[in-house]
């Protein structure tokens, strides 16, 4: 399995520096990744999580809130698109058969309609909580206009497969290799779930948005941007959940950091240390 790590579409916070901790200033706008992977397993190509789409580049006001347009200001490049990249790769985006997503959020699921003939696999607690469409903060995050493929969509029960590193996991995805896991990881949203993929040299675990800044991840003193803690705290389902999940995060690392690579959704520093390449270019075609 060969995973390569794409930017779908950059965000860019209100408050600067107070959010990634990273920019100059808090009067400039912040900058965010969308973490994506792209897998080749033996026989096709899996995307995990997706970003924003191509429709919400020419649409953003069709498709988004204008709460979340206002306050994170995406960075609308068609070429940072899922599947635009997926095409500069050299790949077919039509040999995407599976997609995994972390959770529904706009800024994971914007890329699905893009993929129209491919299988999506989350946590039934993920689709079933976000189709109430319940308050209306939820009518914000979740978008149904982003959701043309349900009828593809594939959920899983709950953490069912047995013990994965000291979390509850979903084996035998439908369709996809034993190398390829979700670890609930709920909180941020009621159905969240991290990625594990099992590759030549040991695991990546995208955590998704059980955490937002590396730092969270410091096993001596954990810390967090103020920008990203009041962000976490306005979007979270279930706070001793989250925090829970974090600190077994933590713990991982501090059990089994040969073995895996922990990184969340919308840390550059993590993205730009995996991927490579600065946050804002695209993939190019992997050497072979
Ligand atoms: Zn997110």
């Amino acid at each position: 399995m060969r995973i390569h790590h794409l930017n779908c579409i950059s965000t860019c916070p209100l408050g600067g520096r107070l959010m990634d901790g990273r920019s100059d200033g808090i009067l400039e706008r912040g900058s965010l990744t969308c973490h994506c992977l792209l897998v080749e397993t033996a026989d096709s190509l899996v995307l995990v999580d997706t970003g924003m789409g191509l429709r919400d580049v020419a649409d953003p006001r069709g498709r988004l809130s204008g709460f979340f347009l206002m306050l994170v200001s995406p960075d609308f490049r068609e070429e940072m698109t899922a599947v635009r990249q997926i095409e500069r790769m050299g790949f077919d985006p039509r040999d995407v058969r599976h997609i995994l997503l972390t959770h529904l959020d706009f800024d994971h699921a914007g890329g699905l309609d893009d993929f129209p003939h491919a299988t999506v696999h989350m946590m039934g607690a993920e689709r079933d909580y976000a189709e109430q469409q319940k308050t209306w903060l939820d009518r914000q995050r979740f978008r149904p206009q982003q959701w043309n493929t349900r009828g593809q969509w594939r959920t899983y029960p709950g953490g069912t497969g047995g013990p994965w590193m000291g979390f509850d996991c979903v084996r035998d995805l439908e369709g996809l290799p034993p190398e390829l896991l979700m670890v609930p990881l709920p909180g941020h949203t009621h159905g969240h779930a991290g990625v594990a993929l099992r590759h030549a040299a040991g695991w990546h675990l995208l955590a998704g948005d059980a955490y937002f800044h590396e730092h969270e991840m410091d096993l001596r003193n954990p810390s967090c941007t103020p920008g990203l803690r009041f962000y976490q705290w306005m979007m979270e389902k279930d706070r001793d959940a989250r925090l829970g999940n974090q600190e077994r995060l933590r713990e991982l690392l501090r059990g089994h950091r040969d073995e895996v690579t922990v990184f969340c959704s919308h840390d550059v520093a993590e993205f730009e240390r995996l991927a490579g390449r600065p946050a804002g270019v695209p993939a190019t075609p992997p050497a072979h």
